[in-house]
């Protein structure tokens, strides 16, 4: 993934997904990654993120839960992301498994 494929504008879009979790693994990623850089992104999370959460000590938890709260979803979101993954490789391998086994016969078959 390249750096900065959506603008500012673009991510503040996704930022009531990403509380809701409508966000794919990889947008949620992308956007996690870019709010830890990107101070405006980054306030406008927080904001929506208390809103949503209905809090009302807002100085509180600014600082204090933010960054663990975008750590932690990152953390679950990579995790889902290698389940998918490591399944699909599962997958493959028993379709290539199949697909060599096919190929033997065959060559027994001929030979
Ligand atoms: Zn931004």
């Amino acid at each position: 993934m390249g750096e900065e494929l959506l603008s500012c504008r673009q991510y503040e879009k996704l930022i009531p997904m990403y509380l809701n979790k409508t966000l794919s693994d990889e947008e949620t990623i992308a956007l996690i990654d870019h709010v830890k850089k990107c101070p405006s992104c980054r306030e406008e999370l927080t904001i929506q993120h208390m809103v949503a959460v209905g809090l009302n000590n807002l100085d509180e938890i600014i600082d204090l839960n933010v960054d663990s709260e975008l750590d932690k979803r990152r953390r679950q979101t990579v995790l889902s992301l290698y389940k998918k993954d490591v399944t699909e490789r599962m997958h493959l391998g028993v379709f290539f498994v199949g697909l060599s086994t096919f190929f033997l016969a065959l060559l027994l078959i001929i030979l």
